[in-house]
């Protein structure tokens, strides 16, 4: 079994699709070991966002996440990291693939309503960054 940091960034919350967001990965069989509703600062974006700091998408988009509360949670099951990637769909919301979340609720490349890490040790990066409880 596996654990990956998952965010319902601020347009999922401010569109009101958190439990419709959920619900999907509740219905795949994933568990909820940690959830938390957050309102970060520039600094928290830039940690959790360390690889793409430098790039020409990170300010509109460090401002996008620090624009109103998130739910930060951590799901836990076999293959999560890929299975939440898989459901989150791809990238760009106008090109990720129909039943995916992505795919069915967004029209945007930055505002794409998830992120799930995307590697074992990213996963741990972010859990630890994010929930030092659970850091092992
Ligand atoms: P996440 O890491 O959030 O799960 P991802 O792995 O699909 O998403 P990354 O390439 O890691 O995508 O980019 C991180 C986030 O930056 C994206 O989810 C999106 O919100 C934003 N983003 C990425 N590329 C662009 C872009 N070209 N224009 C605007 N925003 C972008």
């Amino acid at each position: 079994t596996q654990r990956t940091l998952v965010l319902l960034k601020p347009d999922t919350v401010r569109r009101g699709l958190v439990g419709e967001v959920l619900s999907r990965f509740e219905a795949k069989g994933l568990s909820i070991v940690a959830m938390e509703l957050r309102h970060i600062d520039a600094g928290k974006a830039d940690e959790h966002y360390a690889e793409h700091v430098e790039r020409d998408f990170y300010p509109p988009l460090r401002d996008f996440v620090t624009s109103g509360p998130l739910v930060a949670l951590v799901l836990e099951g076999d293959e999560a990291i890929e299975v939440v990637r898989a459901l989150n769909g791809a990238t760009d919301g106008r090109k990720a693939a129909p039943g995916t979340i992505r795919g069915d609720l967004s029209l945007s490349n930055r505002e794409n309503l998830v992120h799930g890490s995307d590697s074992p040790d990213s996963a741990a990066r972010e859990i630890a960054m994010w929930f030092p409880q659970l850091a092992l």
